[in-house]
């Protein structure tokens, strides 16, 4: 068996995602099963199609690509604004594309069109958060004009929030998208799909204040590992423990807690913080900060805290643990979103599912 390996529970990401699907259902709002961060892993694709997902949204083509060959049966959104020079191949690929200019609207017309296709266009409007999307009071004559374009179906209009600016989804945010619907209706435009939410709006369904034109969720964390970031919480009716994290242990020693000498950057150019706590014990495990972010990873053994990582190392302070580590042994870890993509794109974790676990339900 090799070493770092990331346990994948099928069994835990299934109950969050029939959750979430109940949940939303319950509200008219469709799930887009969002697989980006586990970068198309086709076997937890799958997964979410069995589990009652119809849309799958990733950001990147090569991960619908990889979906899409592992015979994964789904329509397939992508979620970042298509590059002019992935259109062609894109089209080829996708089902549904969010886009925020004109430009590219057009591209994805002609090309469609020459393939003799018809795709379906979500146009992304900014809300305040300010990462994609045409600016709230430019967007309509804009999406007026883009829904005339042949080669492609508009289907709707949608937002992301919580992911740049970190604003927090409201009821005032939904209704502003809901007044663009109403406006291009009145133009004659009509809006099938109002895309409004990731992980981050579930608490708006909650709390029973989604309007009810909304209808539609693109949610991957919630599903992967039962955490809101933005929010700042962990979920309490999702799972936690999806992904575990195992790293081996290949040095321990007592050592001073502050450096000695004069101090410059780390490896990474970073300036790490030292608390003196006189001589500790400590673990180096074989993991760094090329697998895995090394301020998202949480040791289940609670009484173990991570001092710091550089690229193929990881330094933990075992010093108030009851366990009496030796070398060779695995110290497992929680991941949060951004360690849990790093530690999905390092090829040098290896990806097991947990033994017993029915792929099948
Ligand atoms: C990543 C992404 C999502 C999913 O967000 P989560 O916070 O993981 O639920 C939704 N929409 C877009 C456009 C995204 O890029």
């Amino acid at each position: 068996m090799r070493y770092p390996r990331l346990i994948i529970n099928l069994n835990k990401i299934r109950e969050n995602v029939r959750s979430i699907v109940s949940i939303c259902s319950k509200f008219g709002v469709e799930v887009v099963g969002v697989t980006k961060v586990t970068c198309g892993n086709p076997v937890i694709a799958k997964l979410l199609v069995d589990s009652g997902i119809k849309i799958l949204g990733d950001s990147r083509l090569k991960n619908i690509k990889l979906m899409k060959e592992a015979g994964v049966e789904s329509r397939f959104m992508l979620l970042r604004i298509p590059m002019l020079s992935e259109i062609e191949e894109a089209v080829q690929l996708v089902d549904i594309f969010l886009v925020s200019e004109f430009k590219v609207v057009e591209a994805i017309s002609r090309f469609s069109k020459s393939a003799g296709l018809k795709k379906q266009v979500i146009y992304m409007i900014d809300i305040g958060d300010l990462r994609e999307g045409v600016w709230l009071e430019d967007s309509l004559d804009e999406i007026i004009e883009a829904s005339k374009l042949e080669g492609i179906e508009f289907v709707g209009i949608g937002t992301n929030l919580g992911c740049y600016g970190g604003v927090i989804p409201t009821r005032e945010k939904m209704e502003q998208l809901i007044e663009i619907k109403r406006f291009l209706e009145n133009n004659g435009v009509k809006v099938k799909i109002v895309s409004a939410g990731n992980t981050a709006a579930l608490p708006l369904i909650e709390r029973n204040e989604l309007p009810e034109e909304i209808n539609q969720y693109r949610i991957g964390e919630a599903i992967m590992l039962g955490t809101d970031a933005t929010n700042n919480r962990i979920i309490d009716y999702l799972n936690r423990e999806t992904f575990i994290l195992e790293a081996e242990i290949v040095e321990i020693k007592v050592k001073p807690s502050v450096p000695l000498g004069e101090t410059g950057r780390d490896s990474l150019g970073r300036i790490p913080k030292f608390e003196d706590k006189g001589k500790i014990k400590r673990a180096i495990l074989a993991i760094g900060e090329q697998d895995i972010d090394s301020k998202g990873i949480y040791p289940l053994d609670e009484k173990a805290r991570i001092l710091h990582a550089s690229s193929d190392h990881l330094i933990v302070d075992i010093n108030e643990s009851s366990i009496d580590y030796k070398i060779g042994d695995k110290m497992s870890f929680l991941l949060n979103y951004s360690a849990l993509l790093r530690c999905m794109t390092s090829d040098y974790v290896e990806k097991v599912f947990l033994k017993g676990d029915d792929p099948s339900g």
